[in-house]
């Protein structure tokens, strides 16, 4: 039996620190896509609840998915709350993998969903971008006839695009099986999928408070698909992955999305302003439609990565031998951070360029 491929988890910032006998304060995660911004209106929502864990949370979410269902456009029943799109990624191919099935996804792309099927003891087919990372229409398309799970990220990390409708619309047609969109992203691009769900039934679109809601640490999640879909998830869901304070917060967010939309505005913003520096300091930076940007740096990319590293700058690079082995992924973080880093880079890449390899 082929070993299940494992999460590779990013050292801590307080690892970070200590690794580098830097101050926690001064360690800034360019590499985990979540928001710069501090939750301080957080405290005063949560404070009654903390009289109140000697209990469980209710294991039917109600109160969370009428939440989401209302942000949505949905219904409840069309709603499926988990911890973070990792915890129902694992749901999806608990529910509908598994030994004789087949899932695939063009990648590069998020990992989880390899990682998810292999788990589960289900076969993965993984279908590669062109060496210029071009998306691989044909070929995936192909393999979505013949695939019973078809992972959609949209837009997709680590390449930050986010593919065109009309090639999602041909791609739900012609699936055998199921397909899932991970929209982690959605908010960035605009996307709102409820009127997807509903005119596809072998449709689940997952969507997180990770990103636009700038909320990674309360971890949740949820899936929008019919009723029957969003059954199969239940009957495979944990009891109770998210904790009372999470779901206590996560409606409060939900129903007043003005915060989430302010930060998204900044992003847009903020993502073209980090892109001219970042072009300026020579990388080859990709369109983005997320809140990081992918740019190609050149065969110094490890050590760049490195270096920044020691400095408390943590971005996220990839193995010597993989597609983007020549290219960084930065998060779009706040004016001030997306300074330092592009300050360190003018420092640093200048003496590495031409010495990488040597
Ligand atoms: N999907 C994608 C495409 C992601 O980039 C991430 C987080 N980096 C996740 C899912 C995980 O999201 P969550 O925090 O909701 O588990």
């Amino acid at each position: 039996m082929a070993q299940a491929p494992r999460y590779r988890w990013q050292p801590t910032t307080a690892e970070i620190a200590v690794r580098y006998g830097l101050r926690e304060a001064d360690v800034v995660r360019f590499d985990h896509n979540t928001s710069p911004f501090p939750t301080d209106w957080a405290p005063a929502i949560v404070a009654p609840m903390t009289r109140h864990l000697n209990e469980y949370p209710g294991a039917s979410y109600l109160p969370l998915r009428q939440s989401i269902a209302r942000y949505v456009g949905a219904q409840p029943e069309n709603i499926v709350p988990g911890a973070g799109v990792d915890e129902l990624i694992l749901l999806v191919s608990r529910a509908f993998g598994g030994p004789g099935t087949r899932s695939s996804a063009a990648v590069p792309t998020y990992p989880l969903y390899e990682i998810a099927t292999m788990q589960n003891h289900g076969e993965f087919k993984p279908v590669a971008y062109e060496d210029t990372l071009g998306y691989p229409y044909d070929g995936f398309s192909r393999i979505a006839e013949t695939s019973d799970i078809t992972w959609l990220c949209v837009p997709n990390n680590p390449t930050g695009e986010r593919v065109e409708d009309a090639y999602i619309a041909e791609i739900i047609e012609k699936a055998r099986g199921i397909v899932v969109i991970d929209a982690a992203y959605a908010e960035f691009a605009g996307d709102r999928w409820w009127k997807w769900v509903k005119a596809y039934d072998n449709l689940i679109v997952l969507q997180t408070l990770s990103k636009a809601f700038g909320l990674a640490a309360l971890r949740v999640g949820y899936s929008i698909a019919s009723p029957e879909l969003s059954a199969g998830l239940d009957a495979v869901r944990p009891p109770g992955s998210i904790s009372t304070l999470s779901e206590h917060i996560a409606r409060d967010a939900l129903e007043d999305h003005s915060r989430m939309e302010r930060f998204v505005r900044f992003v847009s913003k903020e993502r073209e302003r980090f892109a001219t520096l970042l072009t300026s300091s020579g990388f080859g930076v990709y369109p983005s439609s997320t809140n990081f940007l992918l740019c190609h740096v050149g065969p110094q990319t490890r050590d760049l990565a490195q270096e920044l590293l020691a400095t408390g700058l943590v971005v996220r690079s990839y193995p010597r031998d993989h597609i983007l082995g020549d290219h960084l992924r930065f998060t779009v973080r706040s004016k001030r951070e997306d300074d330092r880093l592009v300050e360190a880079v003018s420092w640093i890449n200048p003496q590495l360029v031409g010495t990488a390899g040597s």
